[in-house]
């Protein structure tokens, strides 16, 4: 972090009641490139002052969005989706720049975000309450789903298009107000995204931006003003968030850690699996919540292990703005350092280092923060590269001798936000839905994050909170159901004397 300013960088602004102003704070870190280490911009720390000013702007917006016919409240979300359209190669481009993943890649992270918007857009047919004809003599009851006031949003710097898309649409779309706080990493992308949603018409104070760290978090959880918290990210620090913001009496859910497995087993379609598990190892450097980054392979499966390598080495190790890379950059210079860590550990620890990615050379990024693809065989629980989310690219792989073994490795292992199996068993790959104790699972399909006509439903040690983000589940979570229960008298149903009597 620095304190001084130069005058060459761009400064990344803050949105408070409408304008993007310049933040006062003392505070700033740079916005690196992970490619180049060239500096991006400046993004301060947002000051208490700042924090309060935000909210108290949402809280007057909330007043008449709340009232907003939703209709109105649709269309911006229809002009937004086609703004987003319009901009996509200009976000994915500023995208790579400041987190480093390839630009089809980039372009899948605003795509995945997108579809939240086009769901927001549809809030008529999704913010729905329910009706209950003559539950006793001439009475009826029925729910109204109405918004909670301020909800804000924390995210993290792995997706950061995506992650904030499932937060601010579908919480404004319900009638909410929102303050975001992106990931001070790479916070470039979604100010542009933000300038687009004002461009599409959401109102002066109804959305607003603060950047900062641990404080500036910490405001929002404690803020009386906030009503719910949405969070994704670490699960050291989304379990913080959580206690913190329920503490306060807010609603909170938090998407969290990850350490997802996959089964292959023989039945399986080899050439299949193991190019799925190559992409979704190694993808965006392994630094997605849902990468297959543990792989259990059953009986004779395990004999694959060196054509998963020879495809593994296929990979092209290079920035993301050049065409034809694979794997890009990890995010900053701490992340190149604690993976590379981590591989050492990992032999260090017995495991058998089947691809070192550590001494990837990148002619013209000579600086980047480079890992190539690595691969450990002989993997036990207990190892830290097991034990601990590495968050690049490096696969490990464990021996299982049955399905049931499988199962009870991935059932034992703390998070469960992620897995798949690969096999062309119907049986076996039914037992496998019905027996594994993790949120979301994929059938031949490694990375099963589901669409937002459902809801994100990661579970175990990586959620808390009981609603998903996006889809059904966060038209709940975004809005308090309010049930009334009506009598309107008439000539027949008029009531005579007084009962004191239980009944309707
Ligand atoms: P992170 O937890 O470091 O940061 C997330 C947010 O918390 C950021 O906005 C950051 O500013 C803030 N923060 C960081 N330290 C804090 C502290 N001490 N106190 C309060 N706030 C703090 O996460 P990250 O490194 O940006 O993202 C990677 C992590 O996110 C991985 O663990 C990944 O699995 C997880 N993730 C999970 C999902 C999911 O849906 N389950 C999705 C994406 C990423």
């Amino acid at each position: 972090m620095t304190d001084s300013r130069q005058a060459d960088v761009p400064t990344v602004k803050l949105l408070i009641d409408g304008d993007f102003v310049e933040s006062t704070s003392s505070e700033w870190r740079e916005v690196i490139n992970p490619a180049t280490q060239e500096v991006l911009a400046r993004v301060p720390f947002a000051t208490a002052a700042e924090v309060d000013a935000a909210v108290a702007s949402a809280k007057a917006a909330f007043a008449s969005w709340r009232r907003t016919p939703i209709g109105a409240r649709a269309r911006i979300f229809l002009k937004y989706q086609q703004l987003i359209r319009e901009h996509m190669q200009e976000l994915a481009a500023i995208l790579t720049a400041e987190q480093g993943k390839t630009l089809p890649d980039a372009e899948g992270d605003v795509f995945r975000g997108l579809e939240v918007v086009e769901h927001a857009a549809n809030i008529g047919t999704l913010q729905l309450g329910e009706m209950a004809n003559n539950v006793a003599g001439g009475v009826d009851t029925y729910t109204i789903m109405q918004p909670l006031g301020v909800c804000a949003g924390i995210t993290p710097f792995n997706f950061p298009a995506m992650i904030p898309l499932w937060m601010f649409p579908m919480a404004i779309a319900t009638g909410n107000t929102f303050v975001l706080k992106p990931s001070e990493q790479d916070p470039m992308v979604t100010m542009r995204l933000v300038e687009l949603a004002i461009e599409a018409g959401i109102p002066k104070g109804v959305l607003n931006v603060v950047h900062g760290g641990p404080d500036v978090v910490n405001a929002i959880c404690d803020h009386p003003d906030i009503k719910a918290v949405s969070f994704v990210g670490s699960t050291r620090v989304g379990t913080h968030v959580y206690n913190r913001a329920t503490l306060a009496g807010k609603r909170a859910q938090c998407m969290m850690g990850a350490k997802n497995h996959a089964v292959i087993l023989p039945d399986a379609n080899k050439e299949q699996s193991l190019n799925a598990m190559v992409g979704a190892a190694f993808g965006a450097a392994g630094q997605r919540c849902m990468a297959a980054s543990t792989l259990v392979m059953v009986g004779e499966a395990q004999a694959w292990i060196p054509e998963l390598v020879e495809k593994a080495k296929t990979l092209r190790v290079n920035a993301g703005t050049e065409p034809g890379t694979d794997v890009g950059p990890l995010i900053s210079c701490a992340a190149h350092e604690r993976v590379k860590g981590l591989i050492e550990a990992g032999t260090r620890e017995g495991a058998r280092l089947e691809l070192d990615g550590r001494e990837v050379r990148v002619p013209g990024f000579e600086r980047g923060n480079f890992v190539g693809p690595t691969i450990f065989s002989g993997v036990r629980p207990g190892m830290r590269i097991y034990d601990e989310e590495i968050f690049g690219p490096v696969l490990v792989i464990l021996a299982a001798d049955s399905l049931d073994e499988a199962i009870a490795i991935i059932n034992a292992n703390p998070n469960g936000n992620g897995t798949a199996i690969f096999t062309q068993s119907g049986a076996a790959a039914r037992r496998f839905q019905e027996e594994i104790d993790v949120g979301q699972v994929g059938i031949n399909l490694p990375i099963p994050v589901p669409v937002p006509l459902f809801s994100f439903t990661g579970s175990r040690g990586s959620k808390l909170g009981d609603l998903g983000p996006y889809g059904k589940q966060v038209v709940t979570f975004y809005t308090q159901t309010k049930t009334v229960t009506a009598r309107w008298f008439d000539d027949e149903t008029l009531a005579h004397g007084v009962n004191t009597t239980i009944s309707l």
